[in-house]
């Protein structure tokens, strides 16, 4: 029998899920910590494959590993961190945009505070930078502690970082910058890189062949393990903000819509995301209450109030004005009304999200997947398959570990599908 691993670090800890080659769950294993330092990350990793079970690490033909999209580090020539890393949502990069405005396309997805080349960019005017001879992604650098090769990423990870997923190379634009850094070579997702170092192996009793394979970010490990797989198929994310990805033949790039593209084998994985979703819904009910009352709610009929919920003022997708106000007028004074206003509201601007990205060019919308905490809502889940007019369901899985085990198994079994 042969089984897959993909490990996933999030934002709030880590987690293991083993597969085998029917795509079934055979393990799951939490390290339910934040973690900020390498050390702990070191120490996630270790534990987390202390805990799976000893058959099946046995077993194990191949591992691939997700981590937060723009969570980097810098390190040595032996792939000792030289500082702390720089978190996905870590601004600091704010103070070199100008100058990366100077040199990256107006439109390019790298013209913000947290993208990983901004990231670069502020760290090679630190005293720090003159030790580092790799600049690496969180998924890299915990792939290189299992097989030992330094300076590998994957294209997913590395757009942001400015990498050209449609020419497959760094831009020429890129070296205008000059930073005396190595940057990653740059794998299709999965692509298998090198077996388990031998010492791994024998502690943990993996295979000696056991392959360890480029990774990919939490959301697209996300949205791989959905089950969407065909142009026009999409994923809803329902958490504290709405995020849409729709697969499309066409590839979508429009900043100021916060519209980027991820290469997905021969597709295009577009997306937006609004600032509208479930922080709103929370600041109004709790989660027992939006259970009761949405059981309430005659789902047929549309409701007349037209909000716009927001926590404060601003949105970039669909609608792009950072002065956008919430609206949250009138109040009924049923609370069953209200919430129904607001699901529909969310609902409606989950349709226009939609609609813009078929307008710009992404394919037809025939089936909608859903994620996140408000996936388990079933009023929710009627009020948006009428408004959005195509069929909705749950994904067939939400978590990133699962997606991250299915691109390794995929890619090492067929090599065909080139995530
Ligand atoms: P995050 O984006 O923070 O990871 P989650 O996916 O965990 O979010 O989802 C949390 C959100 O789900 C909360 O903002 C909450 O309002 C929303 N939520 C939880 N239960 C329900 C429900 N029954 N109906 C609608 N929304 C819900």
């Amino acid at each position: 029998m042969n089984f897959y691993l993909g490990i996933d670090y999030g934002t709030s800890g880590a987690r293991g899920i083993v597969i085998d080659e029917a795509a079934c769950i055979q393990t799951e294993v939490r390290y339910p910590m934040e973690m900020l330092a390498t050390h702990q990350w070191n120490s996630a990793l270790w534990s987390l494959l202390a805990e799976i079970p000893e058959s099946l690490r046995r077993e194990i033909k191949a591992i691939a590993i997700n981590g937060t999209s723009s969570t980097v580090l810098l390190c040595d020539a032996t792939g000792k961190p030289v500082d702390v890393p720089l978190f996905y949502n870590d601004g600091r990069g704010a103070v070199v945009l100008e100058q990366l405005r100077s040199i990256a396309p107006s439109t390019h997805t790298v013209l913000s505070a947290t993208s990983s080349l901004a990231k670069l960019l502020w760290m090679s005017q630190q005293p720090f930078f003159s030790e580092a001879k790799y600049f690496l992604h969180q998924a890299d650098w915990l792939a290189f502690l299992l097989h030992g090769q330094l300076g590998i990423s994957d294209y997913h990870n590395a757009l942001k970082l400015g990498y050209d997923v449609e020419e497959l190379k760094y831009p020429e634009w890129l070296e205008k910058l000059q930073i005396p850094i190595q940057l990653p070579q740059v794998l299709p997702p999965g692509t298998p890189i090198a077996e388990i170092r031998p010492e791994i192996a024998i502690k943990f009793c993996f295979r000696r062949n056991c392959l360890v394979c480029a990774g990919t970010t939490d959301s697209i490990a996300a949205f791989l393990a959905s089950g969407a797989k065909s142009p026009g198929e999409a994923v809803t994310s329902l958490g504290s903000t709405l995020v849409l990805k729709l697969l499309s033949q066409k590839r979508l790039e429009d900043a100021r819509y916060g519209i980027y593209s991820h290469r997905l084998g021969d597709l295009w994985l577009t997306g937006g995301a609004s600032n509208t979703g479930g922080a709103v819904l929370q600041q109004f009910f709790t989660n027992a209450e939006l259970e009761s009352l949405s059981c309430e709610i005659d789902t047929s009929k549309a409701s007349e109030l037209d909000y716009y919920p927001l926590l404060k003022a601003g949105d970039r997708f669909p609608i792009n004005d950072p002065n956008l106000p919430p609206r949250l007028e009138p109040r009924p004074d049923n609370p069953v009304e209200f919430l129904h206003g607001l699901l529909e509201s969310i609902a409606r601007i989950e349709a226009h999200g939609y609609e813009l990205l078929q307008q710009m060019g992404a394919d037809k919308l025939n089936l909608v997947y859903t994620a996140g905490g408000g996936a388990a809502n079933s009023t929710w889940t009627a009020i948006r398959g009428r408004c959005l007019k195509v069929p909705v369901a749950s994904s067939v899985n939400t978590e990133a570990a699962y997606g991250t085990a299915l691109l390794a198994m995929r890619q090492v079994e067929t090599g065909k599908q080139k995530n």
